[in-house]
């Protein structure tokens, strides 16, 4: 049951406006992803409450509360949402308060950890993405997201060190100018393989010692070279 979740529980989230659309859909997701395994309350409560359907083309809103990946133009997708409860919960557990994300898409993931951690930063090297994102999240009113258009393979060392990163695209290997943004006892998260063929593994940072977890078997749209 979720009838708790009720009403706006994020004091930074501002949907008022946007309306509680679907929530019977919503409750039907919040269930699956606990069923998933999905346990931390904070990213279920934040899932819940955040309008999923504004973040993709109308034409498909009615399907924004499944279970999966969407296309959202440019041949990219909006990730399927048990991978942004898995991939935030497990960048959680180091109570990050500076989160770095490489690749923005249309926003959903950048808006999810802005009601989570203090500041987000996050990379796209489409301008039409990064552009749609950006207006999605002045819309909601979330103002503790930075926003850049460039090569997320680069981070954003002006702002290093991170607590955490969450790569939403997969490279073939582990980008190591990334790992060296993390800060002492921070985590990065990133789907790691060529397509059809990718992990997601978790690397925690000790000093200079890097900590390394296999996670679950994942399909993410490749990493590519950025614009920027
Ligand atoms: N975080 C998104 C998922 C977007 S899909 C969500 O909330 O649903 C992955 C995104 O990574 C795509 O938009 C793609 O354009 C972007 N991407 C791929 N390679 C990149 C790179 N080198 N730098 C920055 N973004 C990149």
């Amino acid at each position: 049951m979720v009838g708790r979740l009720n009403g706006i529980s994020s004091p930074k989230l501002d949907i008022r406006g946007t309306g509680m659309t679907s929530p019977r859909a919503r409750e039907r997701l919040i269930t699956r992803l606990r069923e998933q395994g999905i346990a931390d309350e904070r990213v279920l409560d934040i899932i819940y409450n955040m309008p999923r359907h504004l973040f993709v083309d109308e034409a498909l809103s009615h399907r924004a509360y499944e279970d999966t990946a969407l296309p959202i133009g440019s041949g990219q997708t909006i990730s399927q949402p048990y991978v942004v409860a898995r991939m935030t919960e497990v960048i959680l557990e180091v109570e990050p308060k500076r989160v770095l994300e490489v690749g923005t898409g249309c926003g959903y993931q950048s808006a999810v950890l802005s009601q989570l951690v203090d500041q987000v930063y996050t990379i796209e090297r489409i301008d039409a993405l990064y552009r749609k994102a950006f207006r999605i999240l002045r819309e909601l009113k979330i103002g503790n997201v930075k926003l850049r258009y460039g090569d997320g393979y680069a981070g954003w060392p002006e702002n290093a060190p991170f607590d955490a990163i969450l790569v939403a695209a997969a490279p073939d290997e582990i980008p190591p100018v990334l790992l060296h943004q993390l800060s002492d006892g921070g985590r990065m998260i990133i789907p790691v393989g060529v397509s059809g063929n990718q992990q997601l593994v978790s690397i925690t940072r000790r000093g200079e010692e890097f900590y390394q977890d296999d996670l679950d078997r994942v399909l993410f749209v490749p990493m590519l070279p950025g614009a920027g």
